[in-house]
């Protein structure tokens, strides 16, 4: 099957990654809504909350404690928002869980990179 995040899940597609282990890969947002969104993925395909198995949900919310630590000692955002689309409103066709920093005080969204640099410090 031709699924982009199987691809960035075995690491065939490169990705900013900041945490991963043998289930699930925790990469950046290529356009993230706000700084250090970050999106959660299983290794293994599954097309969303219906289908995933209750064991990779348990190390996807396992890794989003994890994700969330690091979101809120380095960036020190007000809020983290987890949203996980299924049906006409998913756009990859793979589960993943976005972790989304909101902040008090809006401004400019940084380069990826440099997001990804300050969180892998
Ligand atoms: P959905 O609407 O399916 O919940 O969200 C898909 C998310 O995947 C979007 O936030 C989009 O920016 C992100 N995305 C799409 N293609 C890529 C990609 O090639 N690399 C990365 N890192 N994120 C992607
Ligand atoms: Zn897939």
């Amino acid at each position: 099957m031709d699924c982009l995040f199987c691809k960035i899940g075995n690491g065939e597609i490169p990705s900013y990654t900041v945490y991963e282990n043998e289930y699930v890969r925790c990469f950046m947002d290529i356009n993230p809504v706000h700084d250090g969104h970050v999106l959660i993925i299983p290794k293994k395909h599954f097309l969303d909350n219906n289908d995933i198995t209750l064991e990779y949900l348990g190390e996807i919310n396992k890794a989003s404690k994890k994700v969330m630590k690091l979101l809120n000692d380095k960036l020190k955002p007000d809020g983290i928002k987890l949203v996980q689309n299924n049906g006409i409103i998913q756009e990859v066709k793979h589960y993943h869980l976005h972790l989304i920093p909101i902040y008090e005080v809006k401004k400019e969204n940084s380069d990826v990179k440099d997001v990804y640099e300050i969180l892998s410090k």
